[in-house]
């Protein structure tokens, strides 16, 4: 089937892979509408609002470029022993039995049919809906939608969305299209309480009738030489396919081409950062970078001076640098950062840096200044602007920046404010940039007059393919070496599903280390009872678990009521107290006044005390690998060997005690990285996530389809060497446009 005759795939009368088109709206012309076509005038307004309103889609190239998440066969049931509970399952099965009766309590009658996949059985109840007897048939097969619910002991699905398949289209039609349509895929789309996924199949198909041709976003050389289809016939297959082979042919042409059409855009803002010019920064000799590398208590590890050799470079070139530098926890990167402000400080320029939270922008201002010493300190004057200093020493810091005096400025998210000027800002450090979004980053560009160079921080170790999707227009730099004389972490699991004394034995491992004269953390995913932290949470991760979390305020009860910790002193420290409750708490842990600090994730990033030993994580499950990984490098730091303890109640073999499994079993965080997107993606699979979204990867899979990105990568190079504005290529053009723009509604900075 190929898009110029794609008008005749609507004869077969399956368009919606339900045998039903008959009772759809009249099919439009084709040629009626392009992918840029609004919903609205393509589908009638209802449609339209209630697609926009589940998915945001807004135009007919969005709905098109909803893909079906599976594929079902007429003649094969869903397996129904295995549905998940209270989830929305879309299901083909037969219809076994059915029965109406009145109900004894109140007025109105219940039909229930029962439906089979041939081994299970699952219950579907209507009230007062009598005559769907006519319709649910027993023998009857079609597409059941609803969330699996249970009753005494039996899975049912009350008032679910059905499709039943049409019989008489296969008796009316001759053998062979009878064979066709039985071994038709039928498209499951991601779908919503609201829109089941045969609705959506409909517009779909309604869409594909009045489309007409489309450009191919792929140069016809690429898509020769890699064996994919016309764009037209892609979206064809993958929405109404006639057998297996068209949806996976269809798949994979789209697939590369999200790649290639990412790649290109990555690529072009690449080029077009190295477009502007910007002041080059020279250390001078002397100056103040040399000044510190003299002052340094310690020598810097390989992996320290070669990005930093790096750095020095992309500062000598009146280009903007655009760097990325990944290192674990404790790898160094604070000072390789600092190095680069001290270069760009010789050239008289200023830097500014943002951390994530008030709390860390304190302790680095701490830090700066300690490893400065004083009379670098003095000299380049670095300076707190955060949003929530006091109004007078707010004025100060503004004047520091404004008047250029202050060669290093530390903030959060304020920094980026309107009021924030700088006499000649050179460089923007963003430490953890997870925390950061792209259009964060480009504010800031525009604060110089020049662009300043943007050197990012991130202790998640990014994948190689991670860092060519995400921060594509960036360069990486990655330090793996961690400085000598680290005494090394012990991880270890506390599976109180399977051993719920050893709760009592965590407080005892944590007593005896505090006993040495260490400190430690004890970290729990919320506040109170009903009060999740959420300045720490990960977006969309840990989302496979319920019920209550352990909160700081429990376990500071729990902990304060402890004998072994009577003369313990142990302080909470969350995102609800002020900026200068949880400043003065993160001093006083630092300088040893405090024993024992249980938070919420607050603590992540940064926070620097060598004397903390022990790490203890409540409800771990409930964490991210890469927040868990990040958490165990608070302890750990100095000399002294860090323990690190995560307790959780899952299950053994749950997808959540696996994460926490995969963080005791390795300190490597690269491999941690990969373990986290592998894990990720079975939970996509399990369907945590059944709605897909306009501003998500559609078909691409970082963690599978690295091979595919890299070569999509190169080949979206070639075409640009060759044909740098795209004039040549408008369709590509036009395809990169529509997807910055879906990335300015936030897509790009989901790390
Ligand atoms: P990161 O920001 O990567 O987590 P930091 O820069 O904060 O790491 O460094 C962690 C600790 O290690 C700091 O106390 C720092 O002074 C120290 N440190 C950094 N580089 C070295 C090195 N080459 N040798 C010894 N200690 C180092
Ligand atoms: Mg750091």
């Amino acid at each position: 089937m190929t898009g110029e005759n794609a008008g005749a795939t609507g004869a077969r009368g399956t368009g919606s892979g339900t045998g039903t088109t008959k009772n759809a709206a009249a099919a439009p012309a084709p040629g009626s509408y392009t992918l840029d076509s609004k919903l609205s005038g393509a589908l009638g307004g209802r449609t339209a609002q209630a697609i926009e309103r589940a998915f945001g889609y807004a135009t007919v190239g969005d709905l098109l470029a909803h893909y079906p998440r599976r594929y079902a066969l007429r003649g094969e049931l869903t397996a129904l022993a295995s549905l998940p509970l209270d989830e929305n399952v879309t299901i083909v099965a037969e219809v076994l039995e059915v029965r109406v009766r009145e109900m004894r309590q109140r007025r109105g009658s219940i039909l229930e049919a029962k439906i089979s996949d041939g081994t299970g059985i699952l219950t579907l109840t209507f009230f007062n809906q009598k005559w769907r007897e006519n319709d649910l048939r027993p023998g009857r097969r079609g597409i059941f939608a609803g969330k699996v619910g249970d009753y005494k002991g039996n899975r049912q699905l009350a008032h679910p969305d059905y499709e039943l398949f049409d019989e008489s289209e296969t008796l009316t039609a001759g053998d062979a299209a009878a064979k066709r349509w039985a071994e038709a895929p039928i498209p499951i789309y991601p779908a919503t309480g609201t829109l089941a996924s045969w609705q959506l199949a409909k517009s779909i198909a309604l869409l594909l009738e009045g489309l007409g041709p489309v450009d191919d976003p792929l140069p016809a050389d690429v898509r020769e030489r890699r064996s994919l289809l016309a764009h037209r016939s892609a979206l064809e297959q993958i929405h109404r396919p006639e057998r297996e082979s068209d949806w996976k042919a269809a798949r994979r042409t789209l697939r590369f081409t999200e790649a290639f059409v990412l790649q290109t855009a990555l690529l072009e803002r690449r080029a077009e950062l190295r477009r502007h010019t910007t002041t080059a920064r020279h250390p001078s000799a002397g100056g103040s970078l040399e000044r510190f590398d003299a002052s340094l208590p310690f020598s810097l590890t390989g992996d320290q001076q070669a990005v930093g050799a790096e750095i020095t470079d992309d500062l000598e070139h009146p280009v903007p640098m655009n760097r990325l530098v990944q290192g674990e926890v404790g790898s160094g990167k604070t000072v390789v950062a600092l190095r680069a402000m001290l270069a760009v400080a010789d050239s008289g320029g200023q830097s500014a840096l943002l951390a994530p939270t008030e709390v860390l922008a304190g302790q680095h201002l701490r830090s700066i200044a300690r490893m400065l010493g004083p009379d670098l300190s003095a000299e380049l004057m670095p300076t707190l602007l955060t949003g929530q200093l006091p109004v007078a020493d707010r004025r100060k810091a503004l004047l520091r920046a404004a008047a250029g005096q202050s060669r290093i400025v530390i903030g959060t998210h304020a920094l980026i404010g309107d009021a924030v000027s700088f006499a000649d800002l050179g460089l923007v450090v963003v430490d953890e940039q997870h925390r950061f979004g792209v259009e964060q980053r480009e504010a800031l560009r525009l604060k110089g007059q020049h662009p300043p160079h943007v050197l990012v921080l991130t202790a998640t170790p990014i994948p190689r393919t991670v860092a060519m999707t995400v921060f594509g227009d960036l360069d990486v730099s990655t330090i793996r070496e961690l400085p000598a004389g680290r005494a090394g972490i012990e991880s270890h699991v506390v599976p109180l599903a399977d051993r719920p004394g050893w709760r009592a034995r965590v407080w005892e491992r944590l007593a005896e280390e505090l006993a040495e004269g260490r400190q430690g953390f004890v970290v729990c995913p919320a506040i109170e009872a009903r009060v999740a932290e959420d300045d720490g949470a990960e977006e969309g991760e840990a989302a496979d678990v319920s019920g209550p979390a352990a909160s700081v305020a429990s376990v500071l009860a729990e902990l304060t009521a402890h004998p072994r910790f009577a003369d313990a002193r142990v302080a909470p420290l969350h995102g609800r107290m002020s900026a200068d409750e949880k400043d003065r708490t993160m001093r006083a842990f630092a300088a040893g006044e405090l024993d024992v600090l249980v938070a919420t994730t607050v603590i992540e990033v940064g926070v620097d005390v060598p004397n903390a030993s022990a790490m203890v994580v409540v409800d771990a499950d409930r964490f991210g690998v890469s927040q868990l990984h990040q958490l165990r490098g608070r302890v750990g730091r100095g000399s002294v060997p860090g323990l690190c303890l995560l307790v959780t109640s899952a299950e053994a073999g749950s997808l959540a005690r696996q994460r926490v499994e995969a963080v005791a079993a390795t300190l490597d965080g690269f491999e941690l990285a990969r373990v986290d997107l592998e894990l990720r993606q079975e939970g996509d699979v399990l369907g945590a996530t059944q709605s897909g979204g306009r501003s998500s990867l559609k078909l691409l899979r970082v963690a599978r389809d690295g091979d595919l990105i890299a070569d999509a990568r190169d080949l979206a190079e070639e075409v640009l060497a060759a044909d740098p504005g795209l004039t040549a290529h408008p369709a590509l053009a036009a395809a990169v446009r529509r997807r910055l723009d879906d990335e300015s509604s936030g897509y790009l900075s989901k790390g």
